[in-house]
């Protein structure tokens, strides 16, 4: 199927008038539509010109019309999200509007070879609507009809590109640019994240789960791809010993943002006050830091985080569904990944993990959702892992309360 088959409308113009949508570009913020009426006027792509028309119809009537379906490519199942219009025989041009989502590099690291390439086998076959990135993680190209899909996937996988997760499968993985860019990050997010996502690839292509189970990876607390609350299973990377500190930054700092910034600004914000004032300098109880990285990023030459780097595993972050949006709990509060050995290590863990999910969760039930239901103490026994104190979520909050580990 053309996706250029229609150059102008009756009125000798190639766009159709949209007024409600004209009304939203008025606004202060950039407006999608703005571009895509730009790319539809340049690449006279009609079915652009369809879903201006159906998405003005869709704010007219105050309804949807958007409907899903399952559209693949040779042995895959997952990786298209399928969008057929229920209005196909008012607005024929916006009849199917498909979306490829294609796994990013860890770190979202391209090169423009890549894109360029990418852009040029995208603008053949789809609209040529890319958006970087979705929820998901995923570079998204929007709207490709059922047709085209197959020819699209062979020419930007033989570019080294491959389709991402999507439905009851492990989902396209997200790490931040880690080691790098960052000197606060405690492990090498793109390798982990390659080597974990190159593990589980079959999984991310056949979805065979009780739900989606996504993975992301963060070098340090500060949490740049939100995988806390973003992920089933969140790599954060952390550290065991003291926080760096050099006295002699610490006193140039003061010079220049003053004691007052320091007080207020620093100590004061410690969650755990874990920082007080030694003469000129400061010192920090490294018991009772519990290495949130604020003071790090306030001060980041005077501080940094120590040498014996490591990660957190936390699990259980998710958004809406069953039971509301759950933040990541500890599960297991320090693991090395340096080596092979360490990743291989992970690797068989998470293994575990997901074959204890798959057999214990519900239809439709993520990784946090059945770990409450079916309580901590029989995940751990069933992943064979050792209860640990890290693992309370609220110390000292019910003093009748007695562990049964
Ligand atoms: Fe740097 Fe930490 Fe952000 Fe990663 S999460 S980019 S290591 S600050
Ligand atoms: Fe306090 Fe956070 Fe700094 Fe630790 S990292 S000393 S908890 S502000």
């Amino acid at each position: 199927m053309s996706t250029k088959d229609n150059p102008s409308n009756s009125n000798g113009k190639f766009l159709n008038p949209t007024p409600i949508l004209d009304d939203l570009e008025k606004g202060p913020w950039p407006s999608f539509l703005t571009g895509f009426k730009k790319l539809a006027e340049r690449t006279k792509k009609t079915m652009i010109r369809g879903v201006l028309d159906q998405l003005e119809y869709s704010y007219k009537t105050k309804m949807g019309y958007w409907k899903g379906g399952l559209v693949s490519v040779v042995g895959y199942g997952a990786g298209i999200i399928t969008r057929y219009s229920l209005i196909q025989d008012k607005i024929p041009e916006a009849k199917e509007f498909h979306t490829m989502r294609l796994q990013p590099p860890p770190g979202l690291h391209y090169n423009t070879k890549m894109l360029r390439e990418l852009c040029d086998i995208w603008e053949k076959h789809g609209s040529g609507i890319v958006c970087m990135h979705g929820q998901t993680g995923d570079l998204m190209l929007q709207g490709v009809p059922e047709q085209n899909v197959q020819e699209c996937f062979d020419e930007l996988n033989r570019k080294g590109w491959d389709l991402g997760g999507a439905g009851a499968s492990v989902r396209t993985g997200a790490s931040c640019v880690g080691p790098a860019r960052c000197d606060d990050s405690c492990y090498d997010t793109l390798k982990v994240h390659y080597e974990v996502l190159k593990h589980f690839t079959g999984l991310v292509h056949r979805p065979e789960f009780p739900y989606k189970l996504k993975f992301k990876f963060a070098g340090c607390p500060n949490d740049c791809v939100n995988s806390i609350m973003r992920s089933d299973i969140a790599f954060i990377g952390t550290f065991r010993d003291a926080i760096k500190v050099d006295n002699a930054e610490v006193k140039n700092w003061v010079q220049k943002n003053g004691m007052d910034s320091l007080v207020n600004n620093v100590i004061n914000r410690c969650p755990t006050k874990a920082i007080t004032l030694k003469g000129e300098g400061i010192e920090i109880e490294d018991k009772d830091c519990v290495r949130c990285m604020h003071c790090i990023n306030v001060m980041s030459k005077a501080l940094s985080i120590g040498s014996d780097k490591g990660l957190s595993l936390l699990m259980g972050g998710k958004s809406h569904l069953k039971v509301g949006s759950m933040l990541g709990s500890m599960i297991v509060p320090f693991v090395k990944a340096e080596t092979d050995e360490d990743i291989e290590n992970l690797i068989e863990l998470l293994e575990r993990i997901i074959e204890w999910w798959d057999d214990n969760a519900f239809d439709h039930e993520r990784l946090g959702e059945t770990i409450e239901r079916v309580s901590l103490k029989e995940f751990l026994k069933g992943v064979e892992l050792e209860p640990d104190i890290n693992m309370v979520n609220t110390p000292r909050d019910n003093p009748y309360f007695k562990a049964e580990f």
